[in-house]
Formats: structure tokens, sequence, C-alpha cells
């Protein structure tokens, strides 16, 4: 599967959580939320699944000897790219071009480690 196709599932699935948000409270706020209205809650959201990475591997926690390190690093993982994957499509990117910027950035970075960056 390839980021485009991950890019457009991650929008039908935001879709049907508007959808649903929509329907639960716009009575209450007498109008109808999109995809752009969410971007601070997409981004926050981004910060909390990292967060709960670092937790899943006790990384925060220095002063423990005896870390335990979580089951669920890969579900937070998992998170984390839906939460990358949203905010993509909400700033109107397709994952084409998140690959594609990827790959550069990788390079570049590639190229920064062999010049002693
Ligand atoms: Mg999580």
């Amino acid at each position: 599967m390839d980021l485009n196709q991950l890019v457009v599932k991650q929008k039908y699935l935001d879709d049907v959580v508007i959808k649903n948000y929509n329907s639960n409270h716009s009575d209450k706020l007498g109008f109808y939320l999109d995809h752009k209205d969410f971007i601070t809650h997409r981004l926050l959201g981004l910060v909390v699944e990292l967060a709960e990475v670092c937790n899943e591997q006790d990384l925060h926690k220095y002063w423990k000897n005896n870390k335990k390190v979580g089951g669920n690093t890969l579900e937070e993982l998992a998170d984390v790219l839906h939460f990358l994957l949203s905010i993509t499509h909400t700033l109107g990117y397709s994952g084409a071009d998140l690959e594609t910027a990827y790959l550069e950035k990788f390079q570049e970075n590639l190229r920064r480690q062999e010049n002693g960056y």
C-alpha cells in the first residue's frame, strides 16, 4: 500500500468522523464544520500520540532502573501515522506529495551525514 492509498483511506475515515460530529453537534452550533476546522485538533492529536509512544517506551522516566516497555508501541505509532496522514490531506497535500517531500529530505539528510553536517 502506498502513501496515496493511505491518505485516501484516512480522508474517508475523517469524513465519517466529521459527519458523525456534525450530526451530533450541528443543532448546538448552527453550522457544519469541515476538515479545515479540525487542523489544530489534528496537530494536537499528533503531539499526544507521539507522547504515547514515549510513554510506551518509558522514555521520560530517566531515573528508573527497571523500565517497563509497553506492548502497545506499534499501535501508538499507527496512531501517529493516522494523524500525520490526516494533517496531510487537511493541508491539501496528497500521499504522493508527502512521499516526494520525504524522499527529497531523505537524500538531503543522507548528504548531510556524508559531509559531516
Ligand atoms: Mg494512542
